[in-house]
């Protein structure tokens, strides 16, 4: 059988005001699978834009079928200014999906950026983002909420984030998932709207490229591609895959006070309910609050801050999720 052989093309998406989005397609002569893999939503995430960039010059050797079509920024204003939004817009153009040809920036954004992506008809998406500087990093799973064959679609997410190789989360429960837009987020509105299979990976910290944190998002998405057909690089299991679950993402409990925020576990190590997991302390070092577990379960990531205002969660938790 003759060696797979894969083509590069690069394309430009142009977006009314906001510029030219660039996407790198690497397509295999034999028939497979599409995938898109994007990354940069979030300006300030930018682990995703250092995994494309081994992609591309990876994939070429890699693909064994089908076509990847890799987009380095979806947000290349908030990557110049180092922004998490577009610039100009404060909504989230992760809760801006399908977006609109005449409506905010954000929601600009997202409608040419959707168009693109549906027109190469994908059978899956992975999208890249970045969560805090102290963090595991994990692979997320929207609510199939609506649409015909939820259960198949829920379970193919489940497969791939599975192979992703790291710890997986499902979104918050299904009220919160959508009183927060998060069926407006890229792969909420995928997986919601024409039923693309779609994981989100949060790898590393923002803000600046790691390559430690890039090697491990790489390894994830070529697994995620794996279980897909496109290429055969399984990802190992990371260190810090967390056993048990199904676990969902939840928010920690809430400080009373503002002041200087200590979390005690490290991110990955599981707690019992009722164990006291981040302390407030007022700047001459009394202590303000204890805040207790609700239920067992683990820190994800610690927020990217040192003094925290009254109301803020203390971190990202992962606790067991009922269904
Ligand atoms: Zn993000």
């Amino acid at each position: 059988m003759p060696e797979p052989r894969a083509q590069t093309q690069k394309s430009n998406l142009a977006v009314p005001g906001l510029g030219e989005l660039p996407v790198v397609s690497v397509r295999s002569d034999r028939p497979g699978p599409v995938a898109v893999i994007t990354a940069n939503l979030h300006g300030d995430e930018c682990t995703g834009v250092g995994v494309v960039h081994r992609l591309r010059h990876l994939l070429p050797e890699r693909l064994l079928r089908g076509c990847v079509h890799l987009y380095p920024s979806l947000n290349p204003g908030g990557l110049r200014e180092a922004s998490r939004g577009v610039p100009g817009d404060e909504r989230d153009p992760n809760r801006s999906f399908p977006g609109a040809v005449d409506g905010s920036m954000a929601e600009r954004l997202a409608h040419a950026s959707w168009t693109d992506i549906l027109s190469r008809t994908p059978d899956l998406l992975v999208d890249l983002h970045t969560d805090s500087v102290r963090a595991i990093p994990y692979a997320i799973l929207d609510r199939v909420c609506r649409g015909n064959g939820r259960r198949e679609l829920d379970q193919r997410c489940q497969d791939l984030a599975a192979a992703s190789g790291l710890t997986v989360l499902r979104e918050y429960p299904r009220p919160r998932y959508l009183r927060y837009g998060l069926d407006r987020s890229l792969p909420g509105a995928l997986v919601n709207g024409p039923g693309i299979a779609a994981v989100t990976l949060e790898v590393g910290p923002r803000r600046a490229l790691d390559p430690r944190a890039v090697e491990v998002a790489l390894q994830a998405a070529l697994g995620v591609l794996t279980a897909a057909g496109l290429v055969d690089c399984p990802a190992p299991a990371h260190a810090s895959v967390v056993p048990g679950g199904p676990w969902r993402r939840e928010s920690g409990p809430r400080c009373t006070q503002a002041g200087v925020l200590e979390v005690l576990p490290e991110p990955g190590q599981v707690f019992p309910a009722g164990e006291i997991i981040a302390r407030v302390r007022s700047l001459d070092g009394r202590t303000l609050q204890e805040l207790a577990a609700p239920e067992a379960g683990f820190v994800v990531a610690v927020p990217d801050r040192c003094w925290v205002a009254s109301a803020s969660a203390c971190a990202t938790l992962a606790v067991r999720d009922g269904g």
